[in-house]
């Protein structure tokens, strides 16, 4: 399947559409879910196109796990977390909606489930997590 560069996470990388950015390099952007499973749940995507694992070159693979675990300390240290959970989904039947590769990152403490998906955040809630997430990064 062909890469389409009007899918959102390619407008983000644009500056098109606003994000809570946490972090960013040379190869990979880091910023909030909008419809976050958990406090501080956030996304790490490469700079560069591709839908998905599957297409992905073993640099933009590695470049995006390098900044998932940078990810996973901060977002641990931000929310005193116990764990964290790294999801990934690949095409449609995969459970992928967006088709620009995508980690997601999230903090986990022990017995608190992850909340279903496709509940709009608060943005002021938002954007007050990831000053917390920006913070343990510094
Ligand atoms: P997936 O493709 O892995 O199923 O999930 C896509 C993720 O992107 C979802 O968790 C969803 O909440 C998030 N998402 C969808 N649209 C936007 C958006 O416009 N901005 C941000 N920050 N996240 C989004």
């Amino acid at each position: 399947m062909a890469y389409d560069t009007d899918n959102i996470f390619a407008k983000i990388l644009r500056g098109e559409i606003p994000s809570e950015k946490l972090y960013e390099d040379e190869d990979t952007y880091v910023f909030m879910d909008i419809m976050p499973r958990a406090d501080g749940h956030c996304l790490v995507i490469p700079k560069t196109p591709c839908r998905n694992m599957l297409d992905a070159t073993p640099a933009q693979l590695s470049a995006c796990l390098n900044t998932v675990q940078k990810m996973g300390h901060a977002v641990m240290k931000a929310f005193d977390a116990e764990g964290v959970t790294v999801q990934q989904f690949n095409e449609a039947a995969g459970g992928q909606e967006v088709f620009h590769l995508h980690y997601h990152v999230l903090p986990r403490h022990e017995g608190v489930g992850l909340r279903p998906p496709g509940t709009m955040a608060d943005f002021d809630v938002l954007k007050a997590q990831a000053d917390k997430i920006r913070a343990a990064l510094a």
